[in-house]
């Protein structure tokens, strides 16, 4: 059983080639700058990994591309596509017109079309993306699988906002959430490495990367999360400012004659450590500069720690107790100053770090970095969010 994964951009589609029955990437890459010069064809596979400036104008080409070099005699990984049991379409934005992975069908393809203004830049993006996957395999089951799916288990005080009901009714404007495939598959993680049962787990699932939210996992459920109506909201990220009084927006945009449509995008492209730090939206960058002295890059760095420590406090509370707290995508794995930080002074909640074990967390696997007498599990765990969207895709499609 092989499922290809794909999550498209509006200038890219990344994809990866999953046998199932291993769960391990048989091939895997990235289409890059499509419609745009000088576009890059990545391909991974049996240890090589091959980069080709190709001229690729359209996501068609790019699929074309793809399932060729899957297919190819010298470096391919299956000999026809027949072999590909089904396709995995990572989506953004569900809206409420969507609550679990869905089969994509004329119906739901409309349905997409529907709800494409809820993620401007990615939603569009994913459509161009399914079309184009089927019409080079109209025959293959294909998949939806939302960012927001494994947020709609949380209870309605957690999800609404309190603006008028009738503006939720008519615009279904609410949290929905976003890095669900990973929270779901680290929570998931956690509870086989710990031995014990999901359902009798509360976690706090800290996903902090170049986006973060950090989310509530009570019985392997979401009961609440940190992003919201859409990414922008939460912890400060790269270049998301997170949470913010909606006034100071109102009033810098005056201030500095942005319309609204530029407000939002100064909110999610030039604010977070990137706008305090004016260094980089790269923690590495950040740790570099504040390690020389760079005061701001400090301030950017504790920001974000601090704002990861409210939250883990909150769930703290929402969850009424927590048995682990995982960390998990790029500074999450990577970065130990980051959790160090994060969970300094918790041991009034029982949480308590090995300062060493966290310094010494070995890359790419899962550790356990709480100290002896810390009464919550403190886990680094990888994240793969393409093989819960293959997962899924299986489940949804009735595979195997
Ligand atoms: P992601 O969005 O999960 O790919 O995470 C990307 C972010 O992870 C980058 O912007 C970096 O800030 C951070 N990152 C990646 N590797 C490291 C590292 N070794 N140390 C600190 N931060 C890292």
């Amino acid at each position: 059983m092989k499922i290809l994964v794909i999550n498209s951009g509006s200038s890219s589609l990344k994809y990866q080639l999953i046998d199932m029955e291993t769960e391990s990437v048989l091939a895997k890459g990235n289409c890059e700058r499509i419609g745009i010069a000088h576009s890059n064809f990545i391909y991974k596979a049996r240890g090589q990994c091959i980069e080709q400036e190709i001229d690729m104008p359209n996501h068609n080409i790019a699929v074309k591309l793809v399932l060729g070099k899957l297919m190819d005699k010298n470096v391919g990984v299956i000999s026809s596509m027949a072999e590909i049991d089904g396709v995995g379409h990572r989506v953004v934005a569900s809206g409420e017109a969507f609550k679990k992975p869905t089969l994509v069908t004329p119906e739901s393809m409309e349905l997409m079309e529907e709800i494409k203004d809820l993620a401007p830049l990615h939603n569009p993006a994913a459509i161009v993306g399914i079309k184009a996957c089927l019409a080079e395999m109209p025959d293959t089951p294909m998949v939806l699988v939302f960012d927001t799916g494994f947020h709609f288990t949380m209870p309605d005080y957690a999800y609404m906002y309190a603006i008028d009901y009738d503006h939720y009714e008519k615009y279904h404007i609410r949290r929905y959430g976003a890095h669900g495939t990973s929270h779901k598959f680290v929570a998931q993680e956690a509870a086989k490495y710990l031995g014990k049962d999901i359902k009798d787990l509360k976690i706090i699932t800290c996903h902090l990367g170049n986006g973060s939210s950090i989310t509530a996992v009570k019985g392997g459920k979401c009961i609440d999360t940190s992003m919201g109506f859409t990414p922008l909201a939460g912890v400060p990220m790269g270049t998301r400012s997170g949470d913010i009084d909606y006034s100071a927006a109102e009033y810098l945009a005056k201030k500095e004659g942005m319309t609204v449509s530029e407000t939002l995008t100064y909110l999610n492209k030039k604010c977070g450590v990137l706008g305090i730090s004016g260094v980089s939206s790269d923690f590495r960058d950040l740790s570099d500069a504040a390690n020389n002295g760079n005061k701001r890059a400090e301030l950017a760095l504790n920001m974000f720690a601090y704002g990861t420590k409210k939250y883990i406090g909150a769930y703290t509370a929402a969850l009424n107790g927590v048995d682990a707290i995982v960390f998990t995508a790029g500074i999450g794995e990577n970065d130990s100053v980051v959790r160090s930080k994060a969970l300094q002074d918790l041991d009034g909640l029982g949480i308590i770090l090995d300062e060493k074990k966290n310094a010494d967390c070995p890359r790419g696997t899962i550790a356990e970095i709480q100290a002896e007498q810390s009464k919550v599990k403190v886990l680094v765990i990888p994240t793969n969010e393409e093989l819960v969207i293959a997962r899924e895709t299986m489940i949804e499609a009735k595979l195997g």
